[in-house]
């Protein structure tokens, strides 16, 4: 499989050459790839499937050449695409996950090479995991991921296919290369009329009738536009879907042929009704280079694939291929061992901790492992594979925003474990347990917290170091309004000694507990929680920093910047500005300066951090500019009682009494408890020669003001009161 890529373009070009006319493959064909998502090859009338109707497929698969036997490189959306789009194997383009990877600029892809030759070239595709920051979006003048306003996750087909037709309008002048990416078939499995009521059996062949609607419109289109003869046009899945064949529903964890064998059909430019039929493995690796050979230049570098624009060239190898997938899914999300494995015309090897082989003409359902009976394919392929993997590199940090948008998406995240470590569980093994948690999750994102709740319970009963379902179960109660009970499952999950998860996974858990922590009343118990973690050393930034507010609150300025020692090196704006606003308390003015600019800088326009930069400026008798702060800060955040009733303290100190009092008086209707304010609205009413509201601001401070807490100024209050005596108003 890793045959020279010089000689395959070469190849591949005669190939094409030889079964048509030359000028139909002139460098100005379109390219068109058309990849629908977790579509099982199966499960088309193209493929021998009668339970679906697929008008659409079926009629471009006439004019194509229709691979039987081809395979993902991943049965993961993102590294799938990657390898799809840039010809190489999983390990050679870095993309191991749909979490935590994205596609290197360095890496040429089809888009890349097709706009350098002068193509005008445009994505449109239908999931958030596609979208445009995971790397795929290079060479695209239009990479089209907008899924319109709101929290939405992915598109619906005739949506995706509209965006990308206009752009076919705006470019009909050069020569095009497409990309339609479609995600009907992945969960949820939802189709709309008319396919719902059709296919309310199963409405995952629902999806599917759902995507060759659009494809349809599309093809239309294509036909209508003179496009569609001089196009290759490439259709395909970047994998299948397990629908329980070996216990696993969706795809990701196994390597079964259910997950790994996709639809591949390649339209040559110029051919129609020349359908053919190729049984010869071949992969997604091998769209790159189909590509290069139909357009006359080459995609990639050194890309292991063939191309497969002549058909490719069945028997023509001295050995038969052997197809490359893997996923690195369980190791990453699950805490189970990664698969791998090689697939050719008679066998599939997947390698796990109990290896299997099955002979695919005898078992194509891979029922009956051969692995244990050691037969002569078992060593060689296994040799074979052993140079093909490579340990990935680690994922990057994703945030929690993009967990659940992919968890809303089905993508399930138990026990995140490092690339490195070896002796994890076989997935066979444990698939059972993988049903438990896609239905915790179904539950949980479709927000049906007390089911979450009490099946998070009923699954830590048994598996108590699970910390992804501690949380799940923390965010459900939280969400039902029991705060006081989610902090005490985080506790004590954090308690745990052999509690699982990625060192990430621990801090984005303590920090949800510091939050859960500081919105109670209990201060005294919020500290012991909080004072708990940092002692342990699961005192991540946010908990060190919830810590600090709540001394803070207290008054306890010394010992907060304690607890936040080390914070101007923080890269995190909320970390900055707490820090900031303590170092101005105590005085620390430049520094405070440092930090609040640093904490600007990375979030620009954030209210609190302009309050507190206007702070300093009123600590620094600086009042121009401090009124200058709060003015920025009431335009990101108007309603903050609190920065109005600073802006009051810098026009007062201005002279501009006129604006400071309005100031004081929408503080005070947003919020009454503003005791400062009122004593100060009054007294300033009072210089102003206003006795009457001077009177009745000090009666109505004296009256409401916490006795304890204002003792001083309520005195203070009072002695005022006696200089503006009733009716001298
Ligand atoms: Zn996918």
């Amino acid at each position: 499989m890793r045959g020279k890529a010089l000689y395959s373009l070469t190849a591949g070009l005669l190939l094409v050459a030889g079964c048509s006319r030359r000028s139909e493959h002139s460098p100005t064909a379109a390219v068109v790839l058309i990849s629908v998502d977790t579509l099982r090859a199966d499960h088309l009338p193209a493929y021998g499937y009668r339970a679906v109707s697929t008008p659409a497929i079926d009629a471009l698969a006439r004019d194509s050449i229709v691979f039987e036997n081809a395979y993902c490189q991943s049965p993961l959306t993102l590294p799938s695409h990657a390898t799809l789009l840039t010809g190489l194997l999983p390990p050679a383009h870095g993309v191991s996950d749909n979490v935590g990877f994205r596609l290197a600029a360095s890496h040429a892809t089809i888009a890349t090479a097709l706009k350098e030759h002068g193509y005008a070239t445009g994505a449109a595709v239908s999931s958030f995991a596609l979208r445009r920051d995971r790397g795929l979006a290079a060479g695209f003048d239009l990479y089209d991921d907008d899924f319109g306003p709101g929290s939405h996750d992915e598109r619906a087909g005739p949506e995706t296919v509209k965006r990308l037709e206009s752009f076919v309008e705006s470019h009909r002048d050069r020569p095009l290369f497409l990309f339609l990416h479609l995600y009907e078939p992945h969960t949820p499995y939802a189709p709309p009329e008319p396919f719902r009521r059709a296919y309310a059996a199963n409405p995952y062949d629902g999806e599917i009738a759902a995507a060759d609607a659009a494809i349809g419109g599309f093809i239309t289109f294509l036909k209508e536009r003179g496009l569609y003869d001089r196009a290759l046009i490439v259709f395909l899945s970047d994998h299948g879907e397990g629908l329980g064949d070996h216990g696993e529903e969706e795809h990701g964890v196994f390597l079964y042929r259910e997950t790994i064998r996709v639809p591949l059909f390649v339209k040559p430019p110029g051919s129609s009704g020349k359908a053919r039929r190729v049984h010869a493995p071949v992969g997604l690796i091998d769209v790159a280079p189909t590509v290069a050979a139909a357009v006359g230049f080459p995609v990639g570098k050194e890309l292991p694939g063939l191309s497969l624009a002549g058909g490719f060239v069945e028997g023509k190898n001295s050995r038969p291929r052997r197809i490359y997938s893997e996923t690195l899914y369980p190791r990453l999300q699950l805490g189970w061992s990664d698969l791998a494995s090689l697939t050719d015309d008679r066998f599939s090897y997947i390698e796990a901790p109990r290896p299997e082989l099955y002979d695919l003409v005898t078992d194509p359902g891979q029922k009956r492992d051969l692995a244990p009976e050691r037969p002569p394919a078992l060593r060689s392929m296994r040799a074979e594979l052993f140079g093909l993997r490579k340990l990935a590199a680690p994922p990057e940090k994703a945030s929690s925003e993009e967990l659940e948008k992919l968890g809303s998406l089905g993508y399930i995240r138990i026990d995140p474990v490092s690339a490195a470590r070896g002796d994890l569980p076989d997935p066979k093994d444990r698939i059972e347990e993988l049903r438990k948690y896609k239905q915790l999750f179904d539950v949980f994102y479709a927000r049906r917290d007390a089911e979450a709740i009490a099946l998070s319970r009923a699954m830590l009963a048994e598996s108590p170091q699970i910390l992804s379902v501690w949380r799940i179960l923390a965010t459900s109660l939280e969400r039902q309004g029991r705060a006081a009970e989610a902090a005490a499952a985080l506790e004590s999950a954090l308690a745990r000694p052999d509690l699982t998860g990625s060192s990430e996974d621990l801090e984005q858990a303590s920090g949800e507990l510091a939050a859960l922590a500081s919105r109670t009343k209990d201060m005294a118990a919020a500290e012991k929680t909080l004072s708990g973690l940092v002692a342990r050393g699961v005192g991540s930034e946010p908990v060190r920093r919830e810590l600090a507010r709540l001394l803070h609150r207290q008054g306890r300025v010394a010992e907060a910047l304690a607890v936040l020692a080390g914070a101007e090196k923080s890269r995190d704006a909320t970390t900055l500005d707490v820090y900031g606003a303590l170092l101005a308390e105590s005085g620390r003015h430049a520094e405070a300066r440092t930090a609040l600019q640093r904490a600007l800088s990375l979030d620009p326009g954030r209210a609190e951090v302009l309050l507190h930069l206007g702070m300093l400026s009123l600590r620094e008798k600086d009042a121009a500019s401090a009124r200058e702060w709060f003015t920025k800060s009431l335009a990101a955040q108007p309603s903050a009682p609190g920065t109005l009733a600073a802006l009051g303290l810098a026009q007062a100190e201005l002279g501009d009494t006129r604006s400071a009092l309005e100031s004081w008086d929408r503080a005070l209707v947003l919020d009454p408890t503003q005791y400062d304010t009122l004593f100060n609205r009054a007294v300033l009413a009072g210089k102003t020669g206003n006795a009457g509201e001077a009177r009745r601001g000090l009666e109505r401070f004296i009256a409401s003001a916490p006795a304890g807490r204002y003792a001083a100024q309520i005195a203070e209050a009072r002695r005022l009161l006696r200089a503006f005596p009733a009716g001298r108003s």
